[in-house]
């Protein structure tokens, strides 16, 4: 597979972990967060922390959507389809994350409720137009990756006057989590690996203030010598004592990001003031909400959805997972109670979970 296949050569993984360890200085501590979960997937998928030497430690971040979702808003997604008479539309990865009760859209949709799964929005937009007699709602989750086909579809919708279609909107904000990390308790990080696919969006600078605060960046794509790649230029970052961000993703990553994106994001939404996270707990500025020109398919307001903040699970330690407090394995239900076929918390659900990485890959075992 062209620019995929010749990034997983294991002669030249093998290599650069070589480099690694020989640059690494004796006595020095190197601890990196992998902030994506598409990352900390690619590192248990290939092994990777098996390939580094031993005073080099990653730790899993908060970047998989699905995981940083509360269950309040798990709730109120189930509560829209439930109790509003409404077609949720819905990407696959969410249909599984356990509310309240143990409830899930995949369960809600077993008793009865019209909840749909779709690939894109471009899917719910043709659900509305084939059902002008209901009202369809968009589930949109994710980081800034998700966010401009959600934009998007706001564009389309407005052109289109489709006065049932609406979006319930939960788009949350890269670097108002690292901040949340960095301010939080202390994990003696040295650098940050970024997030490759958020950073086409939103470009690099923005990641500038966490390099100021002393922490070595570098973004990364999600193949193993991409990663591998990464880490030795964090390496090579502390080593050097001059904390910065760089580019190792050039061949897709534009420095500057999609200006274009940027763009239809700033139209259609803005800062939310106040948005609970599992995990980082309620930020301020670190979510979207629909703009003022585009309220009239924001369905929170239009079917005047409630927000309930709810605990995560009793002994889910989730919120320390995302965090990079615990390894999915410290978690006393880890593999026992919850499993993906059980899942108790999102990090257990999600294609980008770490619970799910260390599940799959037996990387706990
Ligand atoms: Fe939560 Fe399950 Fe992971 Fe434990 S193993 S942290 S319960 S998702």
């Amino acid at each position: 597979m062209k620019y995929a296949s010749e990034f997983r050569d294991g002669a030249l993984a093998r290599g650069i972990a070589a480099t690694i360890a020989a640059e690494c200085r004796s006595g020095a501590q190197y601890t990196f967060m992998e902030f994506c979960g598409g990352h900390t997937h690619t590192i248990a998928r290939y092994g990777l922390e098996e390939l580094l030497p031993g005073n080099v430690r990653l730790v899993h971040g908060p970047g998989c959507p699905v995981c940083v979702l509360p269950v309040g808003r798990v709730d109120s997604a189930i509560e829209l389809a439930r109790d509003h008479d409404v077609i949720l539309c819905s990407y696959g990865d969410m249909m599984r994350v356990p509310g309240s009760h143990r409830m899930s859209l995949i369960k809600a949709r077993a008793e009865g409720a019209d909840i749909r799964m779709v690939w894109s929005t471009l899917d719910a937009l043709k659900i509305a137009r084939q059902n002008p007699g209901r009202q369809v709602a968009f589930l949109a989750i994710g980081f800034e990756t998700t966010t401009p086909p959600t934009a998007m579809a706001l564009k389309m919708a407005k052109a289109e006057k489709l006065d049932n279609f609406s979006i319930f909107c939960n788009h949350v904000l890269t670097p108002a989590a690292m901040r949340a990390i960095l301010d939080g308790e202390s994990l003696a990080l040295q650098g940050i690996i970024g997030p490759g696919h958020v950073s086409a969006v939103i470009g690099i600078e923005p990641y500038q203030e966490f390099a100021d605060r002393g922490q070595a960046i570098v973004v990364a794509g999600f193949e193993p010598l991409d990663l591998l790649q990464a880490i030795l230029m964090l390496v090579r970052q502390v080593n050097e004592g001059v904390p910065r961000v760089e580019n190792a993703y050039v061949r897709a990553l534009p420095a500057i990001g999609n200006a274009k994106a940027r763009e239809v994001i700033a139209e259609t939404m803005t800062l939310r003031g106040d948005f609970e996270w599992r995990g980082l707990g309620t930020l301020p500025n670190s979510a979207l909400r629909i703009a003022d020109d585009y309220e009239a398919f924001d369905a929170e307001k239009r079917f005047a959805l409630p927000y309930r903040q709810v605990p995560d699970p009793k002994s889910c330690a989730c919120a320390e997972v995302v965090r990079g407090l615990k390894r999915p394995e410290e978690c006393v239900l880890f593999g026992k109670v919850c499993t993906p076929d059980n899942p108790i918390g999102s990090c257990m659900v999600s294609s980008e979970g770490g619970c799910a990485a260390h599940w799959l890959y037996g990387r706990h075992r």
